[in-house]
């Protein structure tokens, strides 16, 4: 392409969830932006499972329909605990008034496709090719560039005056180059998944996404059109026990596991099987002189709870607000530039937050103590119902944190605290349904 595309104001490198949605967001409001994409997408990606906080995005975008097209509607998620433990179902009609009571499982390739037909519909520009960056440095601060060989592949003479967003995703394109330091996650798990035909669901609304406590790890099971998503996330110890490669480990884990092993009876795996690890992330940094991270790049919590897409969507959103809701004249003024870039990076930081926080309650168990106690509750006989509507205003709470919702909130925060520490009285400690790294020895026999 000849060297004469004027400069885009802002310029996207990665096309996943936030580098498409954030270009589509931006050209409904007239602003010139460019996409890199380096057209990888691999025929099976994580990232299927949604929550109906999400679901606000699709419609800002106008493409709810044509997600709801390839998707299977989600109602709720339940959570099973391994070897006759609790189970607790969350359906997302506790969210009604404030967020849609529904989301979707959608397979994740055909929803990317989409998100970028989206934005080329609205305007945005797609360059098919991998971006190269430079490191520099402005005002005494980490800076990058376009190379010039990126530069020639999308017909730009300049790309000064643009602001550059990393939606590389765990490429982490921008902060390898500038060496940004990150913070690591508690947890080092890697996670094994592939779809399969003819694995059994449990007894749950259709839709419904199962998530396991299992005598090692955790597991998922997302029901997509037509077949069913299966992982299992364990750490790395235990999955070298499982076999040597990733077919094996997935394999055996499922063979290993009562919870699994009986609804597989049936099952073939129409996929390979694809490995995940040290995905718990967060950049100590969100934005500098022109540039600024989006989604994974900026930051990713744990599968658990599947809050991936909703951080992904919706920090293209924040983004899109924080920055442009008054044009791109502020890409001119840097002080309120820097200010908004603060913000919108101190609100995603809080969110990484907020999802953590909650996560926690799912790996250690307290999730499982607090729905127990809240059912001793509400059964108890009290004036006005007072318990039972309790029960019923705390999991409203919990389904809205769980959704996207009052993730953030700070009274619902301290509820969680508060129901965890002091209305759990008569209840098995959290350990007893908390995610095991490990499997625990088997059982003596009566015979040994
Ligand atoms: C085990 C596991 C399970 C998960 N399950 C769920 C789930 O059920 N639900 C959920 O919501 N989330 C889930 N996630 C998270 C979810 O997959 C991610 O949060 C989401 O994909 C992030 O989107 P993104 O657009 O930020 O990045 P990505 O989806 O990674 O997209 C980045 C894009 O940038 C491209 N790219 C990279 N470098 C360049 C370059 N130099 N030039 C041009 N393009 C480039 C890549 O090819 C890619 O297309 C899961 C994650 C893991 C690890």
């Amino acid at each position: 392409m000849p060297v004469s595309e004027p400069s885009p104001q802002v310029i996207i490198v990665g096309a996943g969830p936030a580098g498409c949605a954030l270009a589509g967001l931006l050209a409904q409001r007239g602003i010139h932006c460019l996409v890199f994409d380096d057209d990888k997408r691999p025929d099976l990606l994580v990232g299927e499972s949604l929550i109906p906080g999400v679901v606000p995005v699709f419609r800002q975008l106008g493409i709810e329909e044509r997600v709801a097209q390839i998707s299977t509607r989600k109602p709720g998620a339940s959570f099973f605990v391994t070897d006759g433990g609790p189970r607790l179902h969350f359906s997302f009609k506790n969210v009604e008034g404030h967020l849609p009571t529904y989301a979707y499982n959608t397979p994740r390739p055909q929803l990317d496709n989409l998100l970028r037909a989206r934005a080329e519909e609205l305007g945005a520009r797609f360059v098919h090719a991998r971006a190269e960056l430079e490191p520099g440095v402005r005002d005494g601060q980490p800076t990058l560039h376009l190379s010039p060989k990126s530069r020639a592949q999308a017909g730009l003479a300049d790309d000064a005056g643009s602001l550059l967003v990393d939606c590389t995703g765990r490429a982490r394109v921008f902060a390898r180059l500038m060496n940004l330091p990150a913070e690591r996650g508690e947890r080092d798990d890697v996670a094994y998944f592939a779809h399969y035909e003819n694995f059994d669901h449990d007894e749950v609304e259709p839709g419904q996404v199962i998530i396991s406590v299992l005598r090692a790890g955790w597991s998922w099971r997302i029901p997509l059109p037509g077949r069913l998503s299966v992982g299992i996330v364990v750490s790395k110890e235990h999955a070298k026990t499982l076999g040597t490669t990733a077919e094996e480990r997935l394999e055996n884990a499922i063979r290993q596991e009562p919870l699994l092993a009986e609804k597989a009876a049936r099952a073939r795996r129409i996929t390979p099987v694809m490995t995940y690890s040290n995905y718990q992330l967060l950049s100590e940094r969100g934005h500098g002189p022109g540039w600024v991270l989006c989604g994974d790049a900026f930051g990713f919590v744990d599968p658990m709870l599947s809050p991936g897409l909703f951080m992904s969507l919706v920090g293209a959103q924040q983004l899109d607000s924080c920055l442009f809701a008054d044009g791109a004249d502020i890409l001119k003024q840097p002080g309120m530039l820097a200010h908004e870039l603060d913000k919108y990076s101190a609100r995603i930081t809080d969110w990484h937050r907020a999802w953590q926080e909650l996560v926690r309650y799912f790996y250690d168990g307290r999730i499982f103590r607090i729905h127990l106690a809240g059912k001793h509750l509400a059964m108890k006989p009290s004036p006005f119902n007072l318990a039972s509507r309790m029960e019923r205003h705390s999991t409203r709470h919990i389904a809205s944190m769980a959704s996207g919702g009052w993730t953030r909130s700070r009274y619902s925060r301290a509820l969680m605290r508060l129901l965890s520490r002091y209305l759990v009285w008569d209840v098995p400690p959290a350990e007893n349904f908390a995610v095991r790294l490990n499997r625990p020895p088997e059982p003596l026999s009566e015979a040994a």
